[in-house]
């Protein structure tokens, strides 16, 4: 255990004040503890993974953070299926490198994603027309509350767009150990996504892996790397409305980008401040959006505050211009008062 750790160079915003106290936990027994430090303090916990989806205050956090470096990656062959269990703080994108390597289907799509194993069910991660849920079979995690393990079901999950019942609980409710998957030994690629489809003229005889290079050269032409452009991915969720609000926008804006969500309307967000919004190319206090994918965040150093100001401009100006609330993606950790 630290203290008082600096939590801007653990987060891919480069952006945040000092943890008060800074655990790294590796076993069951390093996250029962650092659980325990907490509620013994009566203070909160926050649990850190990559970093890669977070705004953290300017003031940090005067609670305890967990970073989990919980690892291992075991495959378990059932026939036709692999079964593989990986823990929370296996880098992602190792794991589905690892996988479709072995050549196994199912994670090629989410290639490229920054973050943990333990943040893929919390906000069921997704990316080119998949998401993690169809394929998670169980999380693992430590409950703060009844300090114990406890196995949650896919369907206990209750995953939704983007959502889970994980995003819903208390923070620092549950830490999340790890995840198991399954995943085929053979498959189809899914290229449904115009991007995708423009690169494949037929899916006969495509591995996961020429799908997982294909959406790694697709993002880095379009996603800025942290390493040389601080960001946090996307920075708010893709609004779902009804189909009636839907039909009123196109009304408005014949080009508004849309794809049935549900019984809803998903409206792409990133179309919405480019096109709407018109925000490429201002700048606030060194905070802008990006040229080539307007849904993520960046800055020249500035300060976690103007990021937040940035962004809930970003969510007023589409407010008053359209009647939509955009939804932060990132999670907002500490005070920001
Ligand atoms: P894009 O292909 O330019 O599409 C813009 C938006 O329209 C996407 O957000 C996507 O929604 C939606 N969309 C496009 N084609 C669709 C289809 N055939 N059916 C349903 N929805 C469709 O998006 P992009 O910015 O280059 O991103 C590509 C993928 O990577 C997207 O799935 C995106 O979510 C994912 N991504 C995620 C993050 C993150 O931080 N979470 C960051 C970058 C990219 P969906 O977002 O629902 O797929």
């Amino acid at each position: 255990m630290k203290e008082n750790v600096l939590l801007a160079s653990y987060t891919t915003l480069r952006v945040g004040g000092p943890a008060r106290y800074f655990f790294t936990v590796k076993t069951l027994d390093d996250v029962t503890f650092a659980a325990a430090f907490a509620k013994k303090k009566n203070i909160p916990i926050f649990i850190l993974g990559g970093g890669s989806n977070v705004l953290v205050s300017d003031k940090g956090f005067s609670g305890v953070v967990i970073k989990n470096e919980i690892k291992g990656v075991t495959y378990e062959d059932q026939g036709d299926t692999v079964r593989v269990s990986a823990g929370a703080g296996v880098v992602w994108d190792d794991l589905v490198a690892d996988s479709a390597s072995r050549n196994l289907w199912g994670f090629e799509n989410l290639s490229g994603i920054p973050g943990t194993v333990g943040a893929s069910p919390i906000q069921n991660i997704g990316a080119y027309g998949a998401e993690i849920k169809d394929y998670i079979v169980e999380v693992r995690v430590y409950d703060t509350t009844a300090n114990k393990e406890k196995v949650f079901s896919n369907s206990e999950c209750v995953f939704g767009y983007r959502d889970s019942m994980f995003k819903k609980s208390p923070p620092g409710r549950y830490i999340i150990l790890s995840c198991t998957y399954t995943l085929k030994k053979s498959g189809t690629a899914n290229v449904k996504y115009a991007d995708l489809a423009a690169r494949f003229s037929s899916t006969n005889e495509v591995r996961p892996i020429d799908i997982r290079n294909t959406v790694l050269s697709i993002r880095s032409g379009k996603i800025p790397s942290p390493n040389t452009m601080p960001n946090a991915g996307s920075f708010f969720k893709n609004p779902v409305i009804s189909e009636a609000d839907a039909e009123r926008l196109t009304e408005t804006y014949p080009d508004i980008r849309i794809f049935p969500q549900g019984g809803g309307v998903k409206v792409s967000a990133a179309w919405l401040i480019d096109h709407v919004g018109k925000w490429k190319g201002i700048i606030k206090e060194g905070v802008f959006v990006c040229d080539t994918q307007p849904l993520v965040i960046t800055h020249t150093s500035a300060t976690a505050h103007a990021i937040l100001m940035f962004a809930d401009e970003i969510i007023n100006d589409i407010k008053a211009k359209t009647g939509i609330t955009l939804e932060r993606e990132v999670g907002i950790i500490g005070n920001f008062l």
